[in-house]
């Protein structure tokens, strides 16, 4: 007889944009801990098999290449996992991209505007698509949504005005799905704080190939931040995934919906 406790994620399906790295790898490999089967989805197959290969159980995990900005790839990818795991419990749009702080000052309109369109088309227009496409089968399985939200989705400073334009766009999903989706389906954000990863910027302002984990606010998100509470917590994207964890499993948050849980630090405790 096995001691081991069941995970809360047991016999689930997740399916997890911008899965190949940082947050959203790091929540894929917890689902599957907690017992989910897990379909990671991004622009890179390469690199999206690299991370099935290397999780704990590669026959619960599978790679889907595609765009969030195309419906047709989201739609095949829906379809492909239900086709390879039976059904859908939990979508998490994840994929996303920052604008580095950028100020409107500091921006010509043309950098503006074009990073604007490419910003909103990834982090909020994807997100919408996202649960578009997945809608039928969440309703079907009386799944959720547990969309990766920021600090920025409520404070100034976490961004530039695109981003935090569009983090507050993200958060307004989260309210007005959950109006739409109820009572079938569940729809939950977590506003994660600053974490170490690849989160990259907009082609439009030559920004692709740069890094957070690379960049100045390495230094703001790891260091001693006194704006943050818990400024000596972890920015490691393994040590947010719980509450990701909480808001998917049915029997821990089922009377749960339209919530953000600030995995942040505590920065509101500091009113900014
Ligand atoms: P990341 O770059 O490691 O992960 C984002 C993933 O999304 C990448 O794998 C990337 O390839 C993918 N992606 C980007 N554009 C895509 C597209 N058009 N189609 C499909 N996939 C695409 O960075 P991360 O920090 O893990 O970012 C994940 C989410 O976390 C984002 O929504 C981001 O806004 C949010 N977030 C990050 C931080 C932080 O400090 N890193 C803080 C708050 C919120």
């Amino acid at each position: 007889m096995s001691t081991t406790a069941p995970g809360w994620l047991e016999g689930s399906v997740a399916l997890i944009t911008g899965g190949g790295s940082g947050i959203g790898r790091a929540v894929a490999d917890r689902y599957l801990a907690e017992g989910a089967s897990v379909a990671i989805f991004g622009r890179d197959a390469a690199k999206l098999q690299t991370v099935v290969d290397a999780s704990a159980d590669p026959s619960r995990m599978m790679a889907i290449a595609g765009d969030v900005r195309d419906a047709d790839s989201l739609a095949s990818a829906v379809t492909d996992v239900v086709t390879r795991f039976g059904k859908l419990d939990t979508v998490v749009p994840n994929a996303g991209i920052w604008d580095f702080n950028r100020s409107l000052t500091r921006l010509s309109p043309t950098e503006l505007g074009a990073s604007f369109d490419e910003l909103f088309e990834i982090n909020v227009k994807g997100y919408l698509l996202t649960v578009q496409a997945a809608w039928k089968e969440l309703v079907a399985a009386n799944g959720s949504v547990v969309m990766t939200l920021s600090n920025a989705s409520f404070h100034p400073a976490g961004g530039g005005p695109v981003y935090t334009a569009a983090k507050f766009a993200a958060r307004g999903l989260v309210t007005q799905l959950a109006y739409e989706l109820a009572p079938k389906v569940r729809v939950n954000g977590v506003a994660v704080g600053g974490m170490d990863t690849d989160l990259s910027g907009p082609s439009a302002t030559g920004l692709e190939n740069r890094t957070i984990a690379a960049s100045f606010a390495r230094s703001e998100i790891t260091g001693n931040n006194p704006l943050i509470p818990l400024h000596h917590a972890s920015v490691d994207p393994v040590d947010f995934t719980g509450s990701y964890v909480l808001l998917a499993s049915k029997a821990n948050a089922g009377n749960i919906t339209g919530a953000i849980i600030p995995a942040d630090g505590g920065i509101a405790v500091r009113g900014f």
